[in-house]
């Protein structure tokens, strides 16, 4: 498989595919590694994650780099995609120490449950955050005692592949973790239908999702679910108006739109529409789309030309309002773009466009901003912006939404949990129960009657 880079079209490497055959004997090792991986005690396997979190930070430059040069995100994303990887580490590092159960007072007897690890758990990871998404799935999978193998997207597979070595060398053993590059129908495929994977945490599009959670039906597998997007962010007259149009550009624009959590329909009420579009403007047009190697990019290319092309179908004979600028030349780039939406009929306002696009649209009342956020089948994110705490508090829990911000873009934070509601997905990552996710609860009854 070529590696692209999508800055400048050149292949910068090859990675083997792996065949079917590769798959199953990837798999049978991960199968054989699981029995002395879950019994390592808690603490030794507390340690060595804590040595894997340390050998990616003492690698986060490089691995940067490589991000920089297979995905074309900017350099300062690219830092921050690493360094998550090794918070994400050092966080659930601190899991298996605290994996308790509980003790529940029944008659007759004394009733315990335990946390017991699946055993080997696959994960397939998307090509638009190829660092995040994986450790996400793989450090709690990790610290919960299950085996890993990872498929990373065709098309990005190259900070994978370095994890898996850096795991090596911080002392994880053979089999535990496991990079398998190849196809999603080959590779992808095969952990949904190889009965010793016993879960799929999956992060892609909702197409692929819906096709794995109905192939995982026929063994009763777990699933796990982060799928597609078209959050809202919701600007009410009350609001810091000023505030709300500097962040809305970096909430859809950054890693060029290719997020799954972009705020990509932003809902003005109809008071303030005109001065809000004036405000945001000069905050796009200032939105720096350039060499991705560069400290002062905010955003860079599209990760293909599929990508763009699809991308440009959404913005043909619509109503541009305003947009940025992008390099020309070689390399897959879209400026910044904003769109009016007029009826919120358009594609452009319903469908996932995945790049730097946004449409704007205004509302008049409460009841309105909240039908119109709604109207969507996705649920993944969004942000509200508003004065009044009593509308925050309301609007925030009638929005459908796994996740949602105040006066704020941010979505992830690694300490709480992260997940889609409606086709966005099922189930939680992060946070403190996303061991829940990897383990099964056992209960077990002794007893204590002579
Ligand atoms: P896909 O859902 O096609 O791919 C995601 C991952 O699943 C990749 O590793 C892919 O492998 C793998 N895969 C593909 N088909 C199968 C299969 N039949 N069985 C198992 N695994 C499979 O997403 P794309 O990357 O093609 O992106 C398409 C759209 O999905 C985007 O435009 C966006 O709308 C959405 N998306 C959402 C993301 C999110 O975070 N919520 C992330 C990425 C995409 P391979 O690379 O070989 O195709």
């Amino acid at each position: 498989m070529d590696v692209i880079n999508p800055a400048t079209a050149e292949v910068v490497g090859t990675v083997p595919g792996t065949d079917p055959a590769g798959v199953d004997v990837a798999i049978g090792r991960a199968a054989a590694a699981f029995g002395p991986w879950r019994a390592v005690s808690p603490g030794d396997r507390a340690r060595l994650l804590r040595r894997f979190a340390a050998a990616v930070d003492a690698h986060v430059e490089e691995l940067a780099a490589l991000e920089v040069r297979n995905s074309g995100h900017t350099v300062g994303n690219a830092r921050w995609e690493a360094g998550n990887v090794r918070d994400v580490l050092d966080y659930y590092a601190g899991a298996p120490e605290r994996l308790s159960g509980r003790q529940i007072p029944v008659p007759g007897g004394l009733d315990v449950t335990f946390h017991e690890p699946l055993g080997v758990v696959g994960v397939i990871v998307p090509w638009n955050f190829p660092m995040p998404i994986a450790g996400w799935g793989f450090a709690p999978a990790l610290a919960a005692g299950n085996t890993v193998v990872l498929k990373p997207a065709e098309v990005t597979p190259l900070t994978a592949l370095r994890l898996a070595e850096l795991a090596l060398e911080a002392g994880l053993p053979e089999g535990v973790f496991t990079v398998i590059p190849g196809k999603g129908g080959v590779v992808g495929q095969r952990f949904v239908t190889h009965p010793a994977v016993r879960k799929v945490c999956f992060t892609g599009s909702t197409e692929v999702g819906k096709r794995i959670m109905a192939g995982c039906a026929d063994q009763v597998k777990r699933v796990t679910l982060e799928l597609g997007g078209k959050s809202a962010n919701i600007v009410f007259a009350d609001a810091d108006l000023e505030r709300a149009a500097a962040g809305a550009p970096g909430a859809v624009f950054d890693n060029a739109g290719q997020d799954c959590c972009a705020r990509s329909r932003i809902l003005v009420q109809a008071g303030v529409y005109d001065r809000f579009l004036e405000l945001l403007e000069p905050a796009v047009r200032a939105f720096r789309c350039e060499d991705p190697t560069l400290d002062s990019a905010q955003m860079g290319p599209l990760i293909s030309a599929a990508q763009r092309d699809s991308v440009t179908s959404y913005v043909d004979g619509a109503r541009v309002a305003f947009r940025g600028t992008a390099p020309d030349g070689a390399g897959w780039w879209y400026p910044p773009t904003v769109l009016l939406a007029e009826s919120g009929q358009e594609a452009h306002w319903h469908e996932e466009i995945f790049g730097p696009v946004v449409s704007v649209l205004p509302f008049t009342d409460e009841a309105d901003a909240i039908a119109r956020a709604n109207d969507t089948p996705y649920g993944l994110s969004g942000s509200l912006w508003t004065r009044d705490l009593g509308r925050a508090v309301r609007v925030a829990r009638a929005v459908e939404t796994g996740t949602l911000s105040v006066n704020s873009n941010s979505s992830v934070r690694y300490w709480t949990p992260f997940g889609g509601a409606k086709q966005s997905g099922l189930g939680r990552e992060l946070g403190p129960d996303a061991l829940a996710a990897f383990t099964d609860v056992k209960n077990v009854f002794f007893a204590t009657d002579s």
